[in-house]
């Protein structure tokens, strides 16, 4: 069976600086572990094809299928607020874009692939740990309805790797509308390389906003995707941990997942990720580190808002300004529909804070004690019985003043409150089965 991929590389076609050409390292010995057969077919990718032998070739890297253009980007990135001139794909390769069954572009891009001249230290691979992580994150985002990243395959590559001991290396194959960052930009406006600045932005407004009419529309446009992107993210408790700019995306998706996590027990101050020691990416802090990424976003395109400097600076604060009013009405939306209102309605705000403040002080399970909401088991997750019982009251009179029946809150409460998501210990667990060659809990 042949592997054909209707591969059409935008990104390939961009001036040289931008990438350099590198295609996978070979690895010893392919071994499938999961294709997401649905998404192939969404790309126009037969899935056997890519569960046989050439295809499984192609996805560990060592064959380069028809018409890819095998490239690592080049970027740069703020990482926990320190500047990092030059980052750039050090374990990844974007094989090509193809368009997908409803016209979208989506790059197709190899993740664990081998050393690139971007990987300064590191070894250019995996391990089956964080692929088995990005690949079941990932998708339960897409299922729960948040633009993200996803995973086409998964496959072993029959190396050892070194991290904490000996691990199995994989290569993960990752879809995305596209991979350029906040950091992308910031590559070239710290080389003061207008001419690239503007190239970008062309390139990022035919593909992801054909509708901006200008570089400042385009940054509007960003902050407001970002905006809501992390509103939803709170909405179902997701801690991204390493929201540097290089992980923030220019058309709002959800994009490298590293050490990230559903939450358990509600607190805001809730890190997941051992190397973020002082909370920098905590649960509550992610709108307003997605406000000082688009600051930086902001910045980096400056010289292309206006020619007068004090100008675009004006212009686009401005515009970053309006990230926490955006942010505020995005929340809102997903936190009403949480709570089974319809409506938009004075006060909202204080009552869904009244909620978090007991869930936070009781380490109410954030899932399940929304989840309860709907079947009135939410207060079994709480503690402090007589101040939920008191907000208990304030909710059903705002339910009754709604204007929609019980019903249909219920309903609604149902559809915005996810019964199930990727528990951390779940994964954890499937990653450590993963080490001994088991996958039966990743399926
Ligand atoms: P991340 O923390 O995955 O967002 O990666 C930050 C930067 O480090 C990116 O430029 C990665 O390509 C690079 N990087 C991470 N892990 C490796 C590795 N094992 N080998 C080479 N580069 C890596
Ligand atoms: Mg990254």
């Amino acid at each position: 069976m042949t592997l054909h991929i209707p591969f059409d590389n935008s990104y390939a076609r961009l001036p040289d600086r931008f990438f350099t050409r590198q295609t996978p390292t070979p690895v010893a010995q392919p071994g499938l572990i999961a294709i997401n057969v649905p998404l192939a077919r969404e790309l126009g990718i037969d899935p056997d094809a890519l569960a046989s032998p050439d295809g499984i070739a192609a996805l560990a890297g060592n064959s380069v299928p028809d018409g890819a253009d095998p490239l690592a980007q080049v970027y740069a990135g703020h990482q926990f607020g320190g500047w990092s001139p030059q980052l750039g794909d050090g374990r990844a390769v974007l094989l090509g874009e193809v368009i997908d069954s409803k016209g979208i572009r989506r790059d197709l891009q190899l993740k664990g692939s081998g050393p690139t001249p971007y990987s300064r230290r590191g070894d250019g691979r995996a391990w089956v740990g964080p692929v088995i992580r990005e690949y079941l994150v990932g998708e339960a985002m897409h299922a729960l309805g948040i633009p993200t990243t996803r995973a086409l395959a998964a496959v072993t590559t029959g190396e050892d790797i070194y991290r904490e001991g000996r691990m199995p290396g994989a290569v993960l194959t990752r879809v995305a509308s596209s991979h350029i960052r906040v950091g992308s930009f910031q590559y070239f406006a710290a080389r003061k390389d207008i001419e690239a600045l503007r190239v970008l932005t062309d390139h990022v407004i035919a593909r992801h906003n054909p509708d901006a009419a200008s570089p400042l529309d385009l940054l509007d446009k960003v902050i407001s995707r970002q905006a809501r992107l992390i509103a939803h993210w709170m909405g179902v408790g997701f801690i991204h941990g390493v929201m540097n700019t290089d992980n923030s995306h220019v058309a709002g998706d959800t994009i490298d997942y590293g050490p990230c996590a559903f939450m358990d027990a509600y607190h805001p101050e809730t890190v997941y990720s051992s190397i973020d020691q002082h909370g920098r990416y905590a649960y509550g802090r992610q709108p307003e580190i997605g406000v000082w990424n688009m600051a930086q976003f902001a910045t980096a395109i400056l010289p292309l808002i206006d020619p007068d400097m004090d100008r675009a600076v004006e212009l686009a604060t401005e515009s970053v300004h309006r990230f926490p009013d955006i942010y505020q009405d995005a929340n809102l939306e997903v936190f009403r529909a949480k709570l089974g209102l319809t409506s938009a309605q004075e006060g909202d705000g204080d009552l869904i804070n009244g909620l978090m403040h007991v869930m936070a002080s009781s380490g109410a399970d954030f899932t399940n004690c929304f989840r309860g909401l709907a079947d009135g088991t939410a207060r079994d997750w709480v503690v402090d019985l007589a101040t939920f019982d008191t907000w208990a009251e304030g909710w059903q009179a705002r339910r009754a003043r709604d204007g929609s029946t019980a019903e249909d809150q219920e309903a609604l409460m149902r559809a915005s409150n996810p019964a199930v998501i990727p528990r951390n210990h779940q994964i954890e667990a499937a990653i450590q089965a993963s080490i001994t060659g088991d996958y039966t809990l990743f399926f």
